[in-house]
Parts: structure tokens; C-alpha cells; sequence
């Protein structure tokens, strides 16, 4: 059996110690706590490129990207230069500025699929707002989720699948209101006969089925096309908003995320971390039209001190001038495709029991002989043991995997072909530990 040798993480260790008296569980964001996986979290001291390093010295490849936003990986020269030429003119104004008319103004320029837009300071803002909108406009109450999307912490989705296969959705959190959750109904993906019988129960009575654009919260989950173009007629058959939450396939998957990729028109697309370059950013977009209710033209409420941010939209036209050169997207996925062609002929001629799943820039490995996940409840928990293994094999490596088996790995434009190369040998090491 291979034997790695432990990382230090002594300082890290420390760190943690301490954090865990100012903040609940030591995190200021739960799965920042690698309770999923082995060890302490590793406090991170700066990333440059495709690179971090923790408070013990320890230098990491990273895959995790701050959860997507870096797809240009750490310290990019151009984001840097931008933000730091803002810092000297200012933080906030809580005023309009000129930033704001270009970022918005290089996003519908090249992005048909929204006409307006309205920036907010996260991604959970977004999805709420959006919600709100689809809500305002339609004077409906009921929304449509789908076990296996994550789309922020606002109450009305921290809701989870109820008893039945169209019943009221049950809270996820406590302090969430039962009446939200009465609110929400939560179906499997990939299953038609659900929605068309959600829309049988309650006539007239949903506001909008939100989906990510595609599912990458939970593992990767990518649905066929031929779903998603159903979502969008039977949701325009009754009278309800389709919602593309594209926190992480916006920007990603393209510049036009999964709209363009599915070739389908959503009524509301949420976004969020790319669109930031690294900063606090979200976004949601839609016709002129639906957004004409927003607040002050329309009578749907949503504001923000924050919003805007002067910082965040120079940072954000940096990174998105960058994205609109010509071949960007191309060049990521033909890395990313070549990187998971090499992982899985590795797999194969070892005959382990792994899948790789990919889309975009976006990998998945899910420790299963199913060839397709499309649902949540297709992905076994215990699976996530051998994460773990895989994660502590990779840590003692230098490379640096989101720590959670549900969650995907991103490649950035900074991941070089020999960042991926010396990437692919410790997998294929990870791998040996994890099956011998
Ligand atoms: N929607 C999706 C699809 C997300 O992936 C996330 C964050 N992972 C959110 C919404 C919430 O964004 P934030 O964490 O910026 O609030």
C-alpha cells in the first residue's frame, strides 16, 4: 500500500484553535470546516497563478478556485492592476458610477440572453432577488426546486424534498419558516412526470422552477438537453418563470453560460463569482420587460449599499475583458478534456471503480460504476469515504481538492499543461491509495 507522508499543519492548526472562539465552528462559512474530509482546514496565506500556500508554508496547485470565481486563478496581473487603480479613487459610494455602466454594457453586449440587469453583492442575493421578481410579476407564491441545486442560504431555499413525490418541501435549516417551506416544492431532477404533476397539483399557482444551470453543487449532475428545452415549455405552457440560476455556469461554461449551451431562453438568469473576478459580486438579469418591476421603475423591491461596488466592478471588467477574447473558453476546455481523457484511460487500464464527470472547465469524480449521475439520490454517501481517502492523498501531494466529495474541481486559464501534468500523477497516486 502506498504511504504518503502528512502535510504539517500545525499553524493551520493553530489558527483554527483560535478562530473557533470568534466564529461557530471556527468558519465563516460552513464547509470551509473540512468536516467532510480528514484534518484541519488549512488556513491559506496567498495564491498566485494556479497556486496557494497555507499558513505552514505548504504550496498547493489549486483546484477548488475560491468554489469558481478564479477562472483566471490567483493574483491575475490585469484584475490586481484594476482593482488596486480603484483602491486610490475610492471604496464605496453608495452613488452610481461609470464602473457599473461597463461592466453591465460588456455583459448584454455579448450576453443575449438578458436585456437588463441588476448587480447585487452575492450569489444568494441574486437567487433571492430573482425569486422576489418571479413572485412580483407573476402574483404567484409557489416556486419549484430541485433536490441536488444549491442556490444560496435565503430562506425560501433552504428547503428540502418532502414525504411524497409532489408534496410541500421540508425546511433544511432551523429558523426557516414552515410557511416558506409550504412555499417551495422540491422534485428529483431528470423526472418529467414530477414537474407535470407538480403543475397539476397547484394550478396557476407557481411563480418559477429555478434550475442550476447545470447542477454542480452536489456533485455534477448534468441533464440532457432535451430536460431542460421540457422545463422551458411546460413552465411557459403554465404560465411560470423559468429561472437559470448560472452562479457557476455563468461565465463558465462560456460567456453566456448555459443558456447559449443548452440554446434555451430563461425568463431570470441569476449570477455570481466569475462575474466578480474575486470579489463580492452577483448579478440577475432578464428581459426589460421583467424588469421594469424592479424597484424604483417597478413596484418589486430589492436594493443594496454594496451594490455595485466600485472595487468589484473593476475588478469584474478586468476579468470579463479578459473571457472575451477570442478562443478563452476553447482553450479551457481542450485542457480540461485532455486532463480527463489522460485520468480516465489511467482509471481504465487499472479497472478502479471511478468516474470522471466534466463539463466546461468543471470535473466531477464520483467513486461509482454508474456511467450517468443525473439525480442527487443516485450518488451513494458512502462513496464519499473514499473522497476522503482521495482528498488527504492529494492534500499530502500539493494539491488542493474542494473538501467535500459532493463538491466539483475547476481549472483555471492560470492551470499550465505542467501544473496539470504533475496534477495527474498524484491523482493516479491518490487513486492507488485509495483502491489498495
Ligand atoms: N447559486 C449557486 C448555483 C451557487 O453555486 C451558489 C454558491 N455556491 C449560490 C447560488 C450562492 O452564492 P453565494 O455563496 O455567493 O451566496
Amino acid at each position: 500500500m502506498t504511504k504518503l507522508k502528512d502535510i504539517s499543519r500545525k499553524k493551520s492548526a493553530e489558527l483554527f484553535e483560535k478562530a473557533k472562539n470568534f466564529f461557530p465552528g471556527g468558519v465563516n462559512s460552513p464547509v470551509r470546516a473540512f468536516k467532510s474530509v480528514y484534518g484541519t482546514p488549512l488556513f491559506i496565506e496567498r495564491g498566485d497563478k494556479a497556486r496557494i500556500w497555507d499558513a505552514d508554508g505548504n504550496e498547493f496547485i489549486d483546484y477548488c478556485c475560491s468554489w469558481g470565481p478564479l477562472i483566471l486563478g490567483h493574483n491575475n496581473d490585469e484584475v490586481r492592476e484594476a482593482v488596486a487603480g480603484q483602491l486610490s479613487k475610492g471604496l464605496s459610494f453608495g452613488a452610481p458610477t461609470r464602473l457599473e455602466n461597463e461592466l453591465a454594457e460588456l455583459i448584454l453586449n455579448r450576453n443575449k440572453f438578458i436585456e437588463k440587469i441588476r448587480f447585487v453583492s452575492s450569489g444568494t442575493e441574486a437567487v433571492m432577488s430573482a425569486i422576489r421578481l418571479a413572485r412580483g410579476y407573476t402574483r404567484r407564491d409557489k416556486i419549484v426546486k430541485f433536490e441536488g441545486c444549491y442556490h444560496g442560504h435565503s430562506d425560501s431555499l433552504l428547503v428540502k424534498a418532502g414525504s411524497g413525490l409532489v408534496t410541500f418541501g421540508e425546511t433544511s435549516s432551523a429558523g426557516v419558516p414552515q410557511a416558506f417551506a409550504q412555499e417551495t416544492i422540491v422534485v428529483s431532477l431528470n423526472d418529467r412526470e414530477a414537474i407535470q404533476e407538480v403543475f397539476t397539483a397547484f394550478p396557476e399557482q407557481i411563480a418559477a422552477v429555478i434550475i442550476e444551470g447545470v447542477p454542480a453543487n452536489n456533485g455534477l449532475l448534468i441533464q440532457d438537453h432535451e430536460y431542460i428545452h421540457f422545463l422551458r415549455e411546460i413552465t411557459k405552457k403554465h404560465g411560470a418563470l423559468l429561472i437559470f440560476d448560472e452562479v457557476i455556469t455563468g461565465f463558465r461554461l462560456g460567456f453566456e453560460g448555459a443558456a447559449r449551451h443548452y440554446n434555451v431562453q430563461p425568463d431570470i438568469i441569476t449570477y455570481g463569482k466569475i462575474i466578480g473576478g474575486g470579489m463580492p459580486v452577483g448579478a440577475y438579469g432578464a428581459s426589460k420587460e421583467l424588469m421594469s418591476h424592479i424597484s424604483p421603475d417597478g413596484n418589486v423591491y430589492q436594493a443594496g449599499t454594496l451594490s455595485g461596488n466600485p472595487v468589484a466592478m473593476a475588478a469584474g471588467i478586468a476579468a470579463l475583458n479578459i473571457l472575451s477574447r477570442a478562443g478563452f473558453y476553447e482553450k479551457q476546455e481542450e485542457k480540461t478534456r485532455s486532463f480527463v481523457e489522460a485520468l480516465r484511460a489511467y482509471i481504465r487500464a487499472k479497472g478502479y471503480e471511478v468516474q470522471i464527470f466534466t463539463i466546461g472547465s468543471i470535473f466531477w469524480f464520483a467513486f461509482t460504476s454508474q456511467l450517468h449521475i443525473k439525480r442527487a439520490d443516485e450518488i451513494d454517501p458512502q462513496s464519499m469515504e473514499k473522497y476522503k481517502v482521495m482528498h488527504r492523498a492529494l492534500l499530502n501531494q500539493g494539491i488542493y481538492f474542494g473538501p467535500s466529495g459532493y463538491e466539483v474541481g475547476f481549472i483555471s486559464d492560470a492551470h499550465s499543461e505542467s501544473d496539470l501534468e504533475v496534477t495527474l500523477q498524484a491523482i493516479k497516486v491518490a487513486l492507488d491509495v485509495v483502491f489498495n
